[in-house]
């Protein structure tokens, strides 16, 4: 009995610990000492997890270490190697590892209620939910980590009706699900095995057809589905730490579906049922040929950027590519050290993952006040001199206001041909991840500085220091 309580006060301590280090993720200042506190209250959650079965006397410890020792240097080593451009295809792997924990606990759990294990509706509802939930998110994030890493492309993976397959998947898991919730014991482990395959089917054939810029809106839904499957396996296990947790990453998931949702100024059912954003991508393009850029010398665009009064940098994925982000901000200081107002103008979907430039200028220590935020941006373009475009493009792409034929169109942009001038700085005239060519960079206003962004930043802010 007191034992029993002392592992569910474990379990709460645990909670609170993740409860108060997620608060900490809040702020760049807090961040990292709120993760540690949170990976401690995980700590806590699972050294008390395995101390549990003690009570009944179960020991299943060659198991359960094995498998934690297999998984922690698998996740050590993947998580020390890897490559801060190739985050975002990590983070979707650990998700859908995540989902397809669900799909085994709700197997094994069904297994045993098949094989006689009392079980009462409530259960059996969340367990199916565990499953299914589970399952689409093992294969979606799957699907979405090969398509972040370029292994697999849009077009490859869907066709014209790719949503009414979908509408049928969804509604014969949904149905088989409910037939095996009112027929009840026992005999419905094939049927279970059936949705546990459907749903792994719909997961991949879910995501396919969305592609392009809607990818963000994909992966925040993955992640909230990752949270709710969890937080349905908790309740299957009556596990406080986990239900806590699965609610908070679904909870975090949704809200983060839903801003950027308003970020690319679609609806859910849009994106779900649409299939947009693969194939536009010639449309956008021809109406770009045989126009010519402007390009602009070190030299020039130092000058330029010294003599001004207000400079806003706009980062996009190959800011990340490049690691620029330290050069960046060492520019930055030499430019303000010189009365240079100078801003950075952060789009929601800039880089491959939410909040991906966020995390590289904190970095980088670009100091919190200086981002601004689209809206902010937006309003402050007008009364700017230079804004310095460096490795994005999609997010800055005017195809996304007045071209309807464009994958990207309705897409709220940075809108710096607002400024007095604009630079853009990336390897060549390649487009960015939807796929488009970007009218932008023939526009009058702007000038190109074609070169590797750290490479050409750290020239520039050489030359700004010889002035
Ligand atoms: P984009 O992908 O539109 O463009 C990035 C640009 O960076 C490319 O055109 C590339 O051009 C340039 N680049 C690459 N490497 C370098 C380098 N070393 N130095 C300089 N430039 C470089 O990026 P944005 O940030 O503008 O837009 C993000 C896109 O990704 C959006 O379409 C968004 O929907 C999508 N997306 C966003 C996710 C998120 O959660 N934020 C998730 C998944 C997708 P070049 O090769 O010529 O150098």
């Amino acid at each position: 009995m007191i034992f029993d309580t002392l592992i569910q006060l474990a379990y709460m301590v645990g909670a609170l610990f993740i409860v108060l280090g997620i608060r900490k993720l809040g702020s760049p200042d807090t961040a990292k000492g709120g993760n540690i506190q949170a990976g401690i209250g995980m700590g806590i959650a699972i050294v008390a997890a395995m101390i549990a079965p003690m009570a009944r006397g179960d020991n299943n410890y060659v198991w359960i270490l094995g498998a934690m020792v297999v998984g922690g240097l698998i996740g050590w080593v993947s998580a020390k190697k890897v490559k801060m451009t190739a985050m975002p295809q990590m983070v979707s792997i650990f998700n859908g590892l995540g989902g397809a924990t669900a799909v085994v606990l709700g197997m094994v759990e069904l297994e045993h209620y098949y094989n006689g294990s009392p079980m009462n509706g409530g259960q059996l509802v969340v367990t199916l939910l565990a499953l299914i939930i589970g399952g689409v998110s093992f294969t979606g994030s799957m699907l979405a980590y090969l398509k972040l890493d370029g292994k697999v492309k849009d077009k490859h993976v869907t066709f014209n009706g790719h949503s009414i397959l979908n509408i049928i998947l969804l509604l014969g898991m949904i149905g088989v699900a409910a037939y095996l919730y009112m027929q009840g014991q026992p005999g419905g482990m094939g049927l279970a095995v059936l949705v546990m395959i459907v749903s792994m089917i719909y997961g991949f054939s879910f995501v396919a057809p969305i592609g392009g810029a809607d990818m963000p809106v994909v992966i925040s839904l993955l992640n909230s589905f990752t949270g709710l499957s969890a937080a349905a396996a908790g309740l299957i296990y009556g596990s406080l730490v986990m239900i806590v947790g699965g609610i908070f990453v679904g909870a975090a998931g949704t809200i983060l579906t839903v801003l950027m949702c308003n970020a690319m100024n679609r609806s859910l059912l849009s994106v779900v049922l649409g299939g947009f954003g693969g194939g536009a991508a010639a449309g956008a393009k021809a109406g770009v040929d045989g126009q010519i850029v402007k390009e602009i010398g070190l030299n020039d665009l130092a000058i330029q950027l010294y003599y001004s009064d207000s400079v806003i940098f706009v980062p996009g994925y190959g800011l990340a590519v490049a690691q620029a982000q330290k050069v960046l901000k060492e520019l930055d200081d030499l430019l303000s050290e010189n009365g240079v107002d100078v801003k950075y103008a952060i789009h929601p979907v800039a880089g491959r993952m939410p909040g991906h430039m966020n995390v590289l200028l904190a970095e980088a220590d670009v100091p919190y006040p200086k981002l601004l935020d689209l809206e902010e941006a937006n309003a402050g373009f007008g009364s700017t001199d230079v804004v310095v475009i460096v490795g994005a493009n999609d997010v800055v792409n005017p195809a996304a206001n007045d071209d309807p034929s464009s994958p990207i169109y309705g897409m709220p942009i940075l809108e710096v041909l607002d400024a007095k001038a604009t630079i853009v700085i990336k390897r060549s005239m390649s487009p960015g991840y939807a796929g488009i060519q970007n009218p932008l960079f023939f526009h009058d206003k702007n000038k190109m500085l074609f070169g590797d962004a750290k490479d050409v930043i750290g020239k520039i802010a050489g030359e700004v220091k010889g002035l």
